[in-house]
């Protein structure tokens, strides 16, 4: 299958995992919309995939992320891409095998995503009262893996290796690459707000020259910082185990 053209969509709420490097928190929310207006508000017409991610994790209530993807499909018939940190409960597990099949009985496809980018250090990052644990979501990827999925790992975001060690990264790599399609990573963009909620400064950072990532997606500024060191390190990892690995977006044949 190839991924051609991308629409996104989401629920309006902010998100309650509230991760440091966060960067929905700056984008406008007019109204809180129900499902079904939601479903409506997809302008575009000439999408091959509709990912479940934009504004928000869209399954810290799995159920209610699950109900927005049946009604995606019910009325556009295409593929769906889900992102999330949260893990799911067998019951909650048992109805995403349902989507899929669902989307499986008329050859469209139901990618499922988990976001992981640390281990020891993940409180660098996230708010760890408020998400899963990563070794909770390790788990929760191998038993994706085990209902008949081919989860991707989101390896992201990435940070320069003397804030988070890249090693963390590559140890996902080595313990999950057997129950994974492939990779998805990028590095860490930042902003005002962004640095304010990590504790950092601009000045701790290198940034890259590929800003154009998110160019448009987005209201607020975002610069990215320079993890090619770190970037190449996974992409190594990857190509050890045969794992494809594609650099912010999953654009290829799965
Ligand atoms: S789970 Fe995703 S949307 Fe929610 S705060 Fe973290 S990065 Fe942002």
């Amino acid at each position: 299958m190839i991924i051609k053209k991308r629409t996104f969509v989401s629920f309006d709420e902010f998100c309650p995992y509230e991760c440091k490097h966060c960067y929905t928190y700056g984008i406008a929310r007019d109204k809180i919309r129900s499902i079904d207006e939601i479903v409506n508000d997809i302008s575009a017409d000439d999408f091959d995939v509709v990912y479940v991610s934009q504004k928000n994790d869209n399954f810290s209530n799995p159920m209610r992320g699950i109900t927005l993807c049946h009604a995606l499909f019910d009325r556009y018939k295409q593929n769906v891409f889900a992102i999330t940190r949260n893990v799911f409960s067998e019951t909650e597990l048992t109805e995403l095998v349902a989507l899929k099949q669902k989307l499986s009985n008329v050859s469209k496809h139901f990618f499922i995503a988990v976001s992981i980018n640390a281990t020891d250090s993940i409180s660098i990052s996230e708010d760890t009262s408020k998400t899963c644990t990563p070794r909770q979501r390790i788990t929760f990827i191998k038993a994706l893996s085990e209902k008949g999925f081919k989860p991707i790992l989101m390896l992201r975001p990435i940070f320069p290796d003397r804030i988070i060690p890249v090693c963390e990264c590559l140890q996902l790599i080595t313990e999950l690459h057997p129950y994974i399609s492939c990779v998805v990573t990028s590095g860490l963009g930042v902003n005002e707000d962004i640095l304010s909620r990590l504790g950092m400064h601009e000045s701790d950072f290198r940034f890259s020259k590929d800003q154009e990532y998110l160019d448009g997606a987005i209201a607020s500024e975002i610069r990215f910082v320079d993890v090619d060191y770190e970037l190449q390190k996974i992409r190594e990892k990857c190509s050890e185990y045969g794992v494809p690995v594609f650099l912010h977006s999953m654009l290829a044949e799965l």
